[in-house]
């Protein structure tokens, strides 16, 4: 018998990998935070010898959900401007909001709001995106869970950067002091291609190429985006990007509701990835990303919430209800989105997307241990036929019971391990008497 640090025996596991495959009575072994056995739970008890063990028996276990874009500090405007057009939202709500309250405290605390209900929900690895990426990046380290912090790369001076030259500084500085963190991965964030220059876009392509890290950009976000681009530069983003040189695998474009045959087969051939962000592009009345379409073109595509101002929630499992409902309508075919395809999009489809597929994403012996358990106890779940169907339309994303990272619970029996929920709450109750 080999020695393990901890078995987890499942009445239900999804690995994701192999691919639409639901198993009973299943187990896997974890070893310094990796995935050392995996198996029927009566042939893995026979071969290993754990420290602890885990018996989740009225439970899916599945990969941790992959929030593949996000604003986590925006958990504080949440509720903030309902009912606005994208750029009356931005202009009118969000941007004066965030030119108020916005500094580093704000960052912390909206931030672990985000991690607490992220962790609840089912998801372990999120894209994050906002100033002050080294705070979360911080609370990130602390709490437990996995992140690619995207850096702001923003024209102008705002509060924490003096422009590019200087975001950039900063965040090459973050990148080295988190290059060999073993959850945390740091990436470059320019906003979107019409409030970053082509010059600071070169610049972007420049660097990510040669540390070879990840780019992450809102890109297409609405059909007036695509049009104007049209109008005053008689190209599409995607081809400006292109002639940049910042399409390719390191880059993943976030939204993409909009696209032209000529730029799909762009971004396909160049392996640039899509996130999916269908709550709020539903919300802002922007269109949403025709995914079987990407899908079909071998694009990997990721999905996310966007942040809470704009969704309002950050359950993932809420994102994939929604994700799959539209491929439904989209399609005009009700077996169009099917829950298998969707649950992947949400796990390893995201890890793909995010450059992460050989770590995280699926359950298989050599990946780290990164997996949550949903309780099927629960009358919205009973009875329940088909496991993958439960999950994406049975509002599962209140009934995780479990979330592990790296071997390690951040959620155990619905209970924070890492948070201290009231003391949170308090936090943000204060927060709203004093600041709005
Ligand atoms: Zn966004």
């Amino acid at each position: 018998m080999t020695s393990c640090d901890l078995l987890v025996i499942a009445r239900w596991m999804l690995p994701i990998a192999p691919e639409n495959c639901a198993f009973d009575n299943y187990a896997l072994a974890i070893t310094d935070g990796e995935i050392v056995d995996l198996g029927v739970a009566e042939e893995v008890q026979a071969r290993v010898s754990p420290s602890e063990t885990l018996s989740l028996t009225d439970h899916i276990v599945l990969p941790g959900l992959i929030n593949a874009h996000g604003h986590a500090a925006m958990t504080l405007p949440r509720g903030a401007g309902e009912d606005q057009s994208l750029q009356a939202w931005l202009s009118d709500t969000i941007w004066p909001l965030e030119a108020k309250h916005v500094n580093a405290d704000f960052v912390r605390l909206g931030t672990e709001v985000a991690l607490a209900e992220m962790i609840a929900s089912g998801t372990t690895t999120f894209s994050d995106m906002y100033f002050f990426p080294e705070d979360c990046a911080d609370l990130v380290a602390t709490v437990g869970m996995r992140a690619q912090v995207c850096f702001p790369v923003i024209e102008m001076s705002n509060v924490w950067s003096d422009g590019v030259v200087d975001g950039l500084h900063k965040g090459l500085a973050l990148y080295d002091h988190y290059r060999h963190h073993e959850r945390i991965d740091i990436a470059f964030g320019p906003h979107s291609a019409y409030t970053v220059s082509a010059a600071n876009l070169e610049k972007v392509a420049m660097y990510s190429n040669e540390i070879d890290a990840q780019v992450q950009i809102h890109m297409h976000e609405n059909a007036e985006e695509v049009h104007e681009a049209q109008a005053l530069h008689g190209h599409t983003w995607i081809q400006a990007l292109d002639e940049i040189g910042l399409l390719g695998p390191n880059l993943q474009t976030v939204h993409m509701t909009h696209v032209s045959d000529e730029d799909l087969a762009t971004i396909a051939s160049s392996r640039t990835s899509v996130i999916h962000c269908p709550v709020s592009n539903l919300k802002l009345a922007s269109g949403y990303a025709h995914v079987d379409k990407y899908i079909e073109a071998n694009v990997q595509v990721g999905l996310g919430t966007d942040g809470a101002a704009s969704n309002n929630t950050l359950d993932l499992f809420h994102e994939a209800h929604t994700a799959s409902l539209i491929a439904k309508h989209e399609n005009r075919d009700p077996t169009a989105g099917n829950a298998r395809d969707t649950l992947r999009m949400a796990t390893l489809g995201g890890a793909q997307a995010l450059g992460l597929e050989r770590k995280v994403g699926s359950l298989e012996i050599g990946k780290q241990a990164d997996f949550i358990a949903i309780d099927t106890n629960s009358l919205n779940l009973m009875p329940h036929y088909d496991p993958f169907a439960a999950l994406v339309h049975g509002n599962a994303g209140r009934n995780v019971s479990h979330s592990y990272v790296r071997g390690e619970a951040l959620l155990a029996d619905r209970s924070h391990t890492s948070i201290d929920i009231s003391a949170l709450t308090e936090k943000v109750r204060q927060w709203q008497i004093t600041a709005v």
